[in-house]
């Protein structure tokens, strides 16, 4: 189906969601980053503004590595969204990276329906505008 370039793509709020800043400038560096805190080096998924282990306030940012394997996944028929509605079918992917960080991202691959829990995938860093890039997850054929 023809893709309809004149609808743009949902992006977040960067401006609301201050506390993923670093989230966001990693994604515009082609890097993930997560929250590490600085007291006890416990690392979490999603952002807080504590720590979950320790429970200081004094969090930073740590790179982590791009692949991991899908931990699970849905299969999306309806789109929530014009945008999505010439990408169909899609899944929203929870994959499972190092320490244990799950992190959600869209998979558009025309192979969608052959996904399985397990697979190996990578980052993917869709630029959306100058200001936003949102991850996507691709298989990743190398392993
Ligand atoms: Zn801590």
């Amino acid at each position: 189906m023809a893709v309809d370039s004149q609808i743009s793509r949902p992006i977040p709020d960067i401006e609301k969601n201050k506390l993923y800043g670093p989230y966001f400038q990693g994604l515009q560096n082609n890097k993930l980053l997560v929250q590490q805190c600085n007291k006890c080096e416990h690392v979490q998924w999603p952002a807080r503004d504590f720590c979950n282990r320790c429970h200081d306030s004094k969090l930073g940012w740590k790179e982590i590595q791009q692949s991991g394997n899908v931990y699970t996944y849905s299969v999306m028929y309806r789109a929530f969204h014009p945008w999505y509605k010439d990408r169909l079918p899609y899944a929203v992917v929870a994959v499972e990276l190092e320490e244990g960080i799950r992190m959600l991202g869209s998979y558009f691959g025309s192979d969608v329906e052959s996904l399985e829990c397990g697979m190996r995938m990578k980052a993917s860093f869709d630029k959306v505008n100058e200001d936003v890039t949102v991850l996507t997850w691709i298989k990743d054929e190398t392993k």
